[in-house]
């Protein structure tokens, strides 16, 4: 039987936007000492717009770059497609079609577009491959930029922006007030993970982090001792999402992602997660 301090709570729970499906997850959220946050979708509203759009090549405009770029992302499911298939219907493009399509883990999408190799990847898989980023590059610390090859040579880059959500900052601010460390693992870039776990006083980040790379984090962060949790959306979060002390899965994300993690956050927000905490403290003080 369920106490009836208990159902009370994830009935509460419930009411708070919190669906408790694993309930040794809600007993254990009390002891979390620190939560790994991803940041799109959680941290952030998760909806990307298109802020710059720019060819490094001459004969190729900027609506050719998107063009393009967006014949993969239709095939992708990446918030960063969605925001590039927003500016590519405002802009009246027709999508060309794409085959082959492949989605690099972690570091973008490639496919045959009109007899061409196109790939629109993230600054790691230029780094990785030697492609030299031009001197007159140019993009915000705070915006996520993608970038666009034609048969392996850069043509251009898309820079688009997220907004950090409101609820956010107080979240993190009373997790810390709780004594409870939130580390930010993205897999977008450094200057916006840098800047985002800077706005929100996180104690430190992790930036184009793959898939197996978080569950080495969290595996690392419980060998020192702490008691982790983990918030995650996507198919590439679930491995990590199941070896966490409590695995929390951001309602807007994938199926997978929910079926692995004891708790499920039902509006993606933050706050969402320091109110479980105080529920199972609460809820398993009451009962001691
Ligand atoms: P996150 O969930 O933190 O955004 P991902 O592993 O999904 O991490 O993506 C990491 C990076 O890979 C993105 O920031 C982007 O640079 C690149 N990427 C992934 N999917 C796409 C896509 N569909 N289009 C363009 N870039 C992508
Ligand atoms: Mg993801």
């Amino acid at each position: 039987a369920v106490p009836l301090v208990v159902a009370k709570s994830t009935a509460l729970s419930a009411k708070n936007g919190l669906l408790i499906k694993n309930r040794t997850a809600f007993e254990n959220s009390r002891k979390i000492t620190t939560i790994v946050f991803d940041k799109t979708g959680t941290l952030t509203v998760g909806k990307f717009e298109v802020s710059k759009i720019v060819s490094l090549q001459k004969g190729i405009d900027e609506n050719e770059i998107i063009r393009l770029a967006s014949a993969l992302e239709l095939k992708s499911e990446h918030p960063i497609a969605t925001g590039i298939l927003q500016k590519v219907k405002e802009l009246s493009i027709k999508i060309p079609s794409a085959e082959k399509f492949n989605a690099i883990t972690g570091k973008g999408v490639e496919a045959i577009v009109e007899n061409k190799k196109v790939s629109v990847v993230s600054p790691g898989y230029l780094k990785e491959n030697k492609i030299a980023v031009p001197n007159d590059f140019k993009a915000d610390d705070t915006e996520t930029v993608v970038f666009l090859l034609v048969d392996d040579e850069l043509t251009g880059y898309i820079a688009l922006s997220d907004q950090i959500r409101p609820e956010s900052a107080e979240a993190i601010k009373t997790l810390k007030q709780n004594n409870i460390k939130s580390i930010l693992l993205t897999g977008d870039n450094g200057k916006v993970a840098a800047s985002v776990s800077k706005v929100l006083g996180m104690d430190s980040f992790m930036a184009e982090v793959l898939p197996h790379q978080k569950l080495e984090k969290i595996k690392d962060l419980q060998s020192k001792g702490e008691f982790v949790a983990m918030t995650g959306d996507g198919v590439n979060d679930a491995p990590a999402l199941a070896i966490a002390d409590v695995g929390i899965a951001v309602g807007s994300g994938s199926d997978i992602a929910a079926e692995t993690a004891g708790i499920v956050l039902v509006n993606s927000n933050p706050k969402d997660v320091v109110n479980l905490i105080l529920f199972g403290k609460a809820t398993y003080r009451k009962m001691i």
